[in-house]
This record gives C-alpha cells, sequence and structure tokens, in this order.
C-alpha cells in the first residue's frame, strides 16, 4: 500500500489537506500513528506535517502558559516555565518515547494512555484548533467528549492554567509495574486554596472512561474544605461518580473502582503514590 506524505508551511494548511482528504492523518511524534502504519492500518492512507513555530513554542498567556502541541515530553522536562507539569510528563512511556512524544499526540492516545492530557484537562486545559473553517478554541473537557467527532483539523497549542504553588498541583499515575508503566489509574488535581479552605478544585482521573474525565462530583465536595482526612471525606464517597473505567489486561473494571478512593485519599493528603 502507497502512503503519501505531504509537509505544509502553516498548521491551517495541514488543516485543510486534512478535511479534503480521507483517511489523512497528522503526524505529531509518531509513537502511535507510526506503529499504526507499520501494521499496515488501511485508515492511513494519507500522512500530512507541519513546521509550524507556532506548535513548537511554550510562553506565557495571561496568567497561564500556552503550549505547542509539537513539544515533546522531553521539551515539558527541560522547560523551567513548566516545572508544575514535569510529574505528567515524567510518567510518558520511557525515555525514547519521550523524546518522540507530544502533546498534541497526547490529547489523542486511547485509554489507558493520555497521562498528560490527564493533567491538562485538571489546569482547565483549552485547545486552539485549526480546521477547515479557521481556528477556533474550545475546553479541553469538550474537546475530548467530542474527539473523535472533532479530529478534522489539527491542534496548534493547548493554554493551561499555572498553579499558584508546586504544592496546588498534584499529579499520581497508578500502575502493577516500575519503573511506571501503562496506567491503572491517573489522577490530576488543581488545589487553589484561600485561607485554609479549597476555592475552584479541578479533578481529573485518566482510563476511568474513554478519554481523560474531570470528576465534578469530587470537585464539588471539595469545595470549602480543608485538605486534611476529614475535610477530604466526602470527596472520597464520591470518587468514582460519573466514571465509567475499562475492563482490560492492565485491571479490571471493579478493581480501578475499588483503588480510585484509595489512591484519591493519597492524592489529596500529599501522600505518595
Ligand atoms: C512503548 C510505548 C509506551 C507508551 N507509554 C505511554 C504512557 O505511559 N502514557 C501515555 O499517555 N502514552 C503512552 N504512549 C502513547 C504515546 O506515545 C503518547 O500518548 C504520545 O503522547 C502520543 O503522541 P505522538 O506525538 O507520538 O502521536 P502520533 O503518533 O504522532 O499521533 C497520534 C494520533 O494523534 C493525532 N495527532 C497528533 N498530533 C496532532 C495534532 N497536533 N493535531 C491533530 N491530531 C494530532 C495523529 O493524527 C494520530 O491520530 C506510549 C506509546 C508507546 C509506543
Amino acid at each position: 500500500m502507497t502512503v503519501t506524505v505531504t509537509t505544509y508551511e502553516t498548521a491551517t494548511e495541514a488543516a485543510h489537506a486534512i478535511a479534503a482528504g480521507t483517511s489523512t492523518h497528522f503526524l505529531g511524534g509518531g509513537t502511535l500513528i507510526m506503529r499504526a502504519l507499520n501494521e499496515g492500518d488501511p485508515s492511513v492512507r494519507s500522512i500530512v506535517m507541519t513546521g509550524d513555530i507556532a506548535m513548537k513554542q511554550i510562553r506565557p498567556a495571561g496568567a497561564g502558559m500556552e503550549i505547542g502541541a509539537a513539544v515533546t515530553m522531553a521539551d515539558i522536562l527541560g522547560s523551567h516555565d513548566l516545572g508544575f507539569l514535569h510529574s505528567a510528563a515524567r510518567a510518558v512511556g520511557g525515555p525514547a518515547i519521550r523524546n518522540m512524544a507530544t502533546l498534541g499526540g497526547n490529547l489523542f492516545a486511547r485509554s489507558p494512555y493520555g497521562d498528560l492530557a490527564t493533567a491538562l484537562l485538571a489546569l482547565d486545559g483549552v485547545v486552539v484548533l485549526a480546521s477547515g473553517g479557521g481556528m477556533r478554541e474550545m475546553p479541553l473537557s469538550e474537546f475530548l467528549a467530542g474527539r473523535d467527532g472533532v479530529a478534522k483539523g489539527v491542534v496548534v497549542s493547548v493554554r493551561v492554567s499555572r498553579p499558584a504553588t508546586l504544592e496546588a498541583f498534584r499529579f499520581h499515575k497508578v500502575s502493577r509495574v516500575r519503573p511506571k508503566r501503562i496506567a491503572v489509574l491517573t489522577l490530576a488535581a488543581h488545589l487553589p486554596m484561600n485561607s485554609g479552605r479549597i476555592t475552584g478544585a479541578r479533578i481529573a482521573y485518566g482510563a476511568m472512561a474513554p478519554t481523560p474525565i474531570r470528576v465534578p462530583a469530587v470537585e464539588q465536595a471539595l469545595e470549602g474544605a480543608s485538605l486534611d482526612e476529614q475535610g477530604i471525606a466526602r470527596a472520597l464517597a464520591v470518587a468514582c461518580e460519573g466514571c465509567a473505567p475499562a475492563n482490560d489486561a492492565i485491571a479490571s473494571e471493579w478493581y480501578r473502582r475499588e483503588v480510585t478512593p484509595v489512591h484519591l485519599k493519597r492524592l489529596l493528603l500529599g501522600q505518595a503514590a
């Protein structure tokens, strides 16, 4: 099977090519799409790429940060400004994968992958997307919920909030093999504090639904709570509300539901995963 590869100058041009073609896919770092191609996946007939500089940038944006979709996990680990995302980037694969795997590709990775996407979700991520109809923005939660429907485009960047302190953002990846491998469960929490009380918590899980999800029941239960055993008890009681974990070779749905409150408790109390 012949596969065509075309390079465009801008993300917008690449998005037009994707919108116009069938079986046309964008190439990020290639850790997933090249495997599909090498395995002869017939849905990959045409590959588009771009060297658009906007997709490689890491820059302040208002009170937050804007991170280009072509930024790799290794780039994040090399960025002092993105220190709050280092634990999430380090959780993705081994060194060779982290050198290639991009932020943009992570938004499309099938569960239980999507570790970085889970962290971005807890930081109120907003996706900047080039599509056949021009540039548009949408909350990452909305993007992930309709991912297969909106995939006809190129993710240019994601804007995230910057936590006030490193302590205000927490990320745990739970896996059965060390060093970290595929997730049983991934948890991310942004916990802004005001006078010792949580205000505007954001909680996200990976591997607990077909895509990374926010967990509004837990967020609401944490509003105004203190970060101690008594304060978080209501949140632990609703830890799995709205979740639909997979049954896969890594863990059963039952197991994922059983361990989620245990790991949420450790995350919120600042204990090791
Ligand atoms: C051995 C191994 C270990 C792995 N371990 C982990 C892990 O621990 N955690 C984890 O989360 N993932 C893991 N992955 C999955 C994968 O490496 C990452 O999710 C990575 O971030 C995917 O990014 P990529 O740039 O390589 O995507 P690609 O393979 O380039 O693309 C993946 C999909 O996303 C689309 N895409 C990519 N970028 C864009 C864009 N900017 N706009 C629109 N569409 C786009 C592509 O068209 C394709 O459909 C692993 C993979 C392997 C092979």
